[in-house]
C-alpha cells in the first residue's frame, strides 16, 4: 500500500526536526536539566510540526539512553515504538470533545504509569473541546499529578480560555520558511528517486505556505499526476495556476491597452477550468515582484502604474469573494484598466503630467452591475464593443453600488446561528484583544532574554512625514464621520463574535511582528504606532492612540497605500479599518453590553451593513469635497501631540529623546 510521504518522512529525533528551533531548544533543555512542565501548549499554523514535536517529546521526556533525543533504543522508547504502552495517549479533541472524556483523562491520570516515567497526554485540535471539557481540564491542570504531562495543540489559540493558557508552558509555532522546507524536500527528492525541476520545488515550497503537510501532499499529488519528470507546469496544472509567463503576459497586454488579447486570456483561463480568484490572488502576488525588482534594480514598468493597478486588484480580490458573477466583475476589471492605460498614455505624452489620474479610475463593480443586467454573463466579445468610453462614465456615476451590499446575502444563512453556541457566549472575552497597547508581559520563556528592557524608557522618535499635508480633523471630527466609525466597528465586532471562523487576527499579529520598521517607510513608521485589534479573512482594523495619526490615515489617499503596504506584508488582500484607541475602547464596551443583552445576532449585523454603507457614500461625497482643504501640519506640532499622548499612557517613564 503506498504510504503517503507525509506519513513516510514524519521526523522521529529532535535533530530531523525542520525549523521551530526555539521550540526544539527549550524542549531539549527542560529534558536535559530535567526541569519538565506539567503542561505545554503548542500553537501554530496547521503542518508546522506541533504533533511530530509533541510525538517525539513524548517519547523524549522517558528515554533513558543516551545521544540524540529520544535513542529509540532504550527501553523505553522500544516500549513507545512498538506502541507497546497505554501511557502515552493520543486524543483529537475534534472527534473527544465532551466532558466525558476529560473525565475520563482525570480518573486515568491517577494511576502512574507502567514501564514508562511519565504519562503522556497530547491533545490535538484542543481548541474544540467544549466549555464544559474545559473545565474538567482546568481541575486536572490546577493539581497535576507528577506523572503526567499534557501536550495541547491548536491552531486557534483565541477559542482557548485564558485559564488554561494562563497554565501551561506556550509555543509558538511559526510557519517553515521556504530554505527550510526546500532543506527537507530535497533528501525526500533523493530517496524517492524522484525527477523534479527545482524550479517547481520551489513552486511546491512557496505555495505551501509555511505548512510541511501541505508541501508533502502537493508533492504526492504532483507524483501521481505526472507519472515521470515533474516540472514546474505539472505543478501549475494541479494547483490550477497559470504561471509566470501568462502573467507578463497579461502585463504587457495591459500595458499596450490591448483589449483583444487581454479578453482571449481572460477567456482561455476560465475556460481551462483555472480558479479565477487564485488567478487574481497570483496576479497580485506577481505584480508585487514586479514592483520589488522595479524598485530595487531597474523599472520595467512604470511602478507608480503598478501601485494602481494592485490597488485596483487588490479592492477586485476583496470583492469577488461576495460578487454575484466573479468572472463578469474580473473581466470589467481588465477592460476598466486597459482603457485607463490607454488615456493615462494620452495624458503622459501632453507636456503637463498629471500621475494622478491614474488612481481614478471609474469604480467597477457599478459597471458590472449594468452589464450583468443587459446581457448574459456567458457572451464575452461583444462587452469590448458596447462599452465604449462615456457610457462607462455614465454608470459610474449613476450608480453606486458596493460589495458590501452583496455581502448581506453571506448573513442569510441560517446555519450561522445554530453554530452560536454557547461557547461563543462564554469565550467573548478572548474573541478580541481587549488589552491596552502596553509592554509584552514577560512569560518564563524569555525572562532572561532583555533583563534590562523595563529600564529603557520609551523613546518618541519623529514623527513620520504625512503623505497628504491637509488637516483632517475637520473631517473626521464631523458627525458622520464619528457615526461612520462607530457602525464600522459594531459591524466588525459582531462578525467576529458571530462567525468565529472568520476571526484572524492571531495570523496578523504574527505578521505584525515581522514588520521591520524602515525609518525609509512612511507607510511602515505610521503602522508601527497601530495595533490590529481585530482581524479576519478580509478585514483588519487597526487603532493607535495617536488621534491626529488615525485621521490621517483614514483619508482615503492614505488608506489606499496602507492596504497596499498590508497587502505586501501579509501576502493577501484586505480591506483596513483605522480608528484611536479612544474611540474603540468605547465602542468596544457598547458592544460588550450589546452582547450581554443578546442584541448581537445575524439580523443586526445585517443592518449595521447597511447602515454602513448609506454613512459611507455620505462621508466620501463629504471627504472628496473637502480635499483640497490644504492646511499644513508642521512636524513639530505632530510630535508635541505623539509626546503628550505616550506621556498620558506611560506616565512620567517617557522622556523624549532629541
Ligand atoms: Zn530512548
Amino acid at each position: 500500500m503506498y504510504k503517503a510521504l507525509y506519513r513516510k518522512y514524519r521526523p522521529i529525533t529532535f535533530d530531523k526536526i525542520v525549523g521551530q528551533t526555539h521550540v526544539i531548544q527549550t524542549l531539549e533543555n527542560a529534558i536535559i536539566n530535567n526541569k519538565i512542565g506539567h503542561a505545554y501548549l503548542f500553537h501554530g499554523p496547521r503542518g508546522t510540526g506541533k504533533t511530530s514535536i509533541a510525538k517525539i517529546f513524548a517519547e523524549a521526556v522517558n528515554c533513558t539512553g543516551n545521544g540524540p533525543l529520544p535513542c529509540h533504543s532504550c527501553k523505553s522508547c522500544q516500549l513507545i515504538d512498538g506502541e507497546q504502552t497505554t501511557d502515552i495517549i493520543e486524543l483529537d479533541a475534534a472527534s473527544n470533545n465532551g466532558v466525558d472524556e476529560i473525565r475520563l483523562i482525570r480518573e486515568f491520570a491517577k494511576y502512574a504509569p507502567t514501564g514508562i516515567k511519565y504519562k503522556v497526554y497530547i491533545i490535538d485540535e484542543v481548541h474544540m473541546l467544549s466549555t464544559a471539557a474545559f473545565n474538567a481540564l482546568l481541575k486536572t491542570l490546577e493539581e497535576p499529578p507528577a506523572h503526567v504531562i499534557f501536550i495541547l495543540a491548536t491552531t486557534e489559540i483565541h477559542k482557548i480560555p485564558m485559564t488554561i493558557i494562563s497554565r501551561t508552558q506556550r509555543f509558538d509555532f511559526k510557519k517553515i520558511t521556504i530554505t527550510e522546507m526546500l532543506e527537507c524536500l530535497n533528501p525526500i527528492v533523493l530517496a524517492e528517486e524522484l525527477t523534479i525541476t527545482d524550479d517547481a520545488l520551489a513552486y511546491i515550497a512557496d505555495y505551501a505556505d509555511g505548512g510541511m503537510r501541505d508541501a508533502l501532499s502537493m508533492l504526492d499529488q504532483v507524483i501521481a499526476y505526472s507519472n515521470g519528470v515533474v516540472d514546474i507546469q505539472a505543478v501549475l496544472e494541479v494547483i490550477g495556476s497559470v504561471g509566470d509567463k501568462t502573467y507578463k503576459e497579461m502585463l504587457d497586454y495591459l500595458f499596450t491597452s490591448n483589449t483583444e488579447q487581454i479578453l482571449k486570456l481572460l477567456t482561455k483561463i476560465s475556460d481551462s477550468g483555472k480558479n479565477i480568484q487564485l488567478f487574481v490572488e497570483e496576479f497580485l502576488k506577481y505584480l508585487l515582484k514586479v514592483i520589488e525588482k522595479g524598485l530595487t534594480e531597474q523599472e520595467e514598468y512604470p511602478v507608480d502604474i503598478l501601485f494602481a493597478i494592485v490597488g485596483k486588484l487588490n479592492q477586485l480580490a476583496y470583492e469577488m469573494k461576495t460578487a454575484y458573477l466573479p468572472y463578469i466583475a474580473l473581466q470589467a476589471l481588465f477592460l476598466e484598466l486597459s482603457y485607463t492605460m490607454s488615456e493615462k498614455r494620452a495624458i503622459s505624452s501632453q507636456p503637463e503630467k498629471k500621475p494622478e489620474k491614474a488612481m481614478s479610475l471609474p469604480p467597477t463593480l457599478e459597471v458590472v452591475d449594468e452589464v450583468e443586467k443587459k446581457q448574459k454573463p456567458q457572451v464575452e466579445k461583444p462587452l469590448v464593443e458596447e462599452i465604449k468610453k462615456p457610457q462607462i462614465e455614465e454608470q459610474a456615476q449613476a450608480k453606486t453600488l458596493s460589495a458590501r451590499e452583496d455581502l448581506t446575502d453571506l448573513f442569510n444563512y441560517d446555519y450561522f446561528e445554530h453554530e452560536l453556541s454557547e461557547d461563543v457566549n462564554e469565550s467573548i472575552d478572548i474573541v478580541f484583544d481587549f488589552a491596552p497597547k502596553k509592554e509584552p508581559i514577560l512569560t518564563h520563556l524569555d525572562t532572561n532574554a532583555n533583563p534590562d528592557k523595563k529600564s529603557t524608557p520609551i523613546s518618541v522618535k519623529t514623527a513620520p512625514k504625512i503623505i497628504q499635508e491637509i488637516k483632517p480633523q475637520d473631517i473626521f471630527d464631523s458627525e458622520l464621520h464619528i457615526q461612520k466609525m462607530e457602525v464600522q466597528l459594531q459591524r466588525v465586532m459582531a462578525e467576529v463574535v458571530i462567525y468565529p471562523e472568520s476571526n484572524k487576527l492571531d495570523r496578523i499579529k504574527r505578521k505584525w511582528q515581522t514588520i521591520s520598521f524602515d525609518p525609509n517607510n512612511q507607510i511602515a513608521m505610521m503602522l508601527q504606532d497601530m495595533e490590529p485589534k481585530i482581524g479576519t479573512t478580509i478585514e483588519v482594523l487597526l487603532s493607535t492612540y495617536n488621534k491626529s495619526l488615525a485621521n490621517q490615515l483614514q483619508l482615503k489617499i492614505n488608506k489606499i497605500k496602507v492596504e497596499e503596504y498590508i497587502t505586501i506584508l501579509l501576502g493577501q488582500a484586505y480591506r483596513v479599518i483605522v480608528t484611536d484607541e479612544g474611540m474603540w475602547q468605547k465602542q468596544r464596551e457598547i458592544f460588550a453590553n450589546k452582547w450581554r443583552a443578546h442584541e448581537v445576532t445575524c439580523e443586526s449585523i445585517q443592518m449595521l451593513a447597511a447602515e454602513e454603507l448609506s454613512l459611507e457614500k455620505r462621508a466620501n461625497i463629504q471627504e472628496s469635497s473637502n480635499i483640497n482643504l490644504e492646511l499644513e501640519i508642521t512636524e513639530t506640532e505632530i510630535a508635541d501631540e505623539v509626546v503628550q499622548d505616550a506621556v498620558a499612557i506611560f506616565g512620567d517613564i517617557v522622556k523624549t529623546i532629541d
